[in-house]
């Protein structure tokens, strides 16, 4: 560590929406917001399309907004963390209007409501059709900018907690984006983990690349137990035109009755699924994947149902389409499955508390059980400021004086460089998505977890041990799970056993082990480059 700064107050690792929305739900708590991309940038809070989950309208409940979480979870939510998340989300979408969001709203001036899969509810309020994302985090943002009780140090990719025995005290972090020789140490009274989700460390995914699972690494480096890792959502409709990140076409277009097809025209969820296109998520996930590596492809076909209407009705993906050369009001869209969801992470209770000392986590990182084995759609905005709400009412509560801000003022910035890692993570990308990925099975996850530990042990950089570390966690948890569910199906076990409808736990040294023991038997696993 080249240089230490002492900052004593609240330390928040990650700007996506729990970090900040925990950073304004603590003040007047100093508090500061280490993050690797500019707030606002690399963050999947601001890629959100389809809005956030609250039975708020009239005629919906919370009790049914908790039926229908339960029913997507397949058999593993925990029922009070998803009691308490669908109860609570009528007060976080009050603070949110309050900060300035502008959901949309009907002639006489109320919020209106969509209907997503598998909500029994329209219940899911959003901000010009498909920029709930952009437009929470902008609101967020510029009042963040206004709150003096809050640093924002941006460019810093975090490496490691600093910890003694199961008590945190900060963390260690890199400049320039991970890119800097020196490394800095933050010590602060509690940590808060918000960094998102795992998808970066797939080849095919919907989310930003600085979404690589590194805090499930942090946390688990330092000891705290995680869970639920194996737990990964495809999303059955991702761009499936070379771009990285795969852009989303969002499952509102196959509510609006697109197809999907083949390209002779053929419905691939023929004979599947009596909802066909409208099936479960994983469901239609695993017939696109299969589709899509056949040579007849896979394809969604929103010509008749949108056509004219895309520019107004579907902008976000329509500019993705027209970036590609396609035209989707009168062309078919190929489509493949993408990494877009992770149910699993950091272990919490109902206030966000992980299993070390001051150390809390929230959001796409954290496991609080509210998922259970699927995520029901837009519930994961709900997650990351119900849980982001707890922490820091909890923070306070045992904290109640607020200590003096000394605000630290630190620039950093982006820089583009040659990475030493490149090629062994662009291996693990796809070693992640064709063994890890839609389907899996018992020899390939072996294969996958040898070559993790060979990636791990061969790295320059500890952002590419961190990331062979997290997809090891993962892999171990799925090689564990010998039934299918949720977003986890093994084609060795294609049913669910009703013996092991609970939630999974593991620790790095558990995984470590199990890497160890396949390492010795496994030959080099064959992943075409
Ligand atoms: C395309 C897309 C569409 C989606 N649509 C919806 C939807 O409509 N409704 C819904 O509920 N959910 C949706 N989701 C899921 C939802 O957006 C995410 O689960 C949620 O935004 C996660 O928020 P977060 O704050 O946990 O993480 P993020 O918003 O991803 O923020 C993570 C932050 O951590 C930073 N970071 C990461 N690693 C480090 C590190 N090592 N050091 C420092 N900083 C780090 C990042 O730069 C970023 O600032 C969608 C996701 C995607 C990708």
């Amino acid at each position: 560590v080249t240089h230490a700064y002492n900052i004593q107050h609240t330390l928040i690792v990650g700007g996506g929406l729990a970090g900040l929305f925990c950073a304004l739900k603590l003040s007047p708590h100093p508090v500061t917001v280490l993050t690797s991309a500019p707030i606002g940038e690399g963050a999947s809070s601001a890629w959100a399309q389809g809005g956030i989950a609250a039975a708020v309208s009239e005629g919906d409940s919370w009790e049914s907004h908790l039926a229908d979480t339960m029913q997507a979870g397949a058999g593993t939510v925990d029922e009070k963390i998803a009691s308490l998340m669908v109860r609570e989300a009528r007060d976080r979408v009050q603070d949110l209007l309050e900060i300035g969001v502008p959901f949309d709203r009907d002639s006489k001036g109320a919020l209106t409501f969509s209907r997503e899969a598998a909500h029994s509810a329209r219940r899911v309020i959003h901000v010009d059709g498909d920029r709930a994302g952009k437009a929470i985090m902008e609101a967020l943002i510029a009042k963040v900018r206004q709150t003096p009780s809050i640093t924002v140090l941006e460019g810093f990719v975090a490496e490691s907690l600093i910890a003694e025995g199961k008590k945190v005290k900060g963390v260690v972090a890199r400049p320039l984006s991970g890119k800097a020789s020196e490394t800095l140490a933050f010590y602060a009274s509690d940590t808060v983990l918000t960094t998102g989700g795992v998808g970066g460390l797939y080849a095919v995914t919907t989310n930003p690349p600085e979404a690589r699972g590194i805090g499930l690494a942090l946390a688990a480096q330092a000891g705290a137990i995680l869970a639920d890792c194996e737990f990964v959502q495809f999303h059955p409709t991702a761009l499936n035109a070379g771009r990285d990140p795969a852009p989303l076409l969002t499952e509102a277009l196959r509510g609006e009755g697109a197809l999907l097809i083949d390209v002779h025209g053929k419905r691939i969820m023929e004979g599947l699924h009596p909802d066909m296109e409208l099936a479960p998520r994983d469901i239609v996930a695993r017939a696109v994947h299969r589709a899509s590596l056949s040579p007849e492809g896979a394809y969604l076909d929103a010509r008749q149902v949108v056509g004219e209407a895309f520019p107004e009705k579907f902008p976000t993906v329509f500019a993705a389409c027209q970036s590609v050369g396609i035209d989707p009001r009168i062309e078919i869209i190929p489509v493949a499955p993408a990494a877009h969801y992770h149910m699993g992470g950091v272990l919490t209770d109902a206030d966000g508390r992980t299993s070390l000392d001051h150390l809390w986590a929230a959001g796409e990182v954290a496991s609080t059980g509210a998922h259970g084995a699927n995520r029901l759609a837009s519930n994961s905005l709900l997650e990351a400021v119900v849980f982001a709400a707890r922490i820091a009412d909890s923070i306070r509560k045992y904290n109640p004086r607020p200590p003096v801000m000394r605000p630290l003022i630190l620039e950093a910035f982006h820089e583009s460089g040659d990475d030493p890692d490149a090629a062994s993570i662009k291996r693990l990308r796809i070693l992640m998505s064709k063994m890890m990925g839609v389907e899996r099975n018992r020899s390939q996850l072996q294969m996958a977890l040898s070559e993790l530990s060979q990636i791990e042990a061969g790295a320059f950089t500890q952002n590419a041990r961190n990331m062979a570390a997290s997809a090891m966690l993962m892999t171990a948890s799925a090689l564990m799970r010998e039934e299918s569910r949720g977003g986890h199906y093994r084609s060795d076990f294609p049913e669910p056993d009703p013996m092991q409808a609970k939630r999974s736990f593991i620790t790095l040294g558990r995984a470590r082990l199990f890497a160890r023991s396949f390492q010795q038997s496994t030959q080099s696993a064959d992943v075409a480059i």
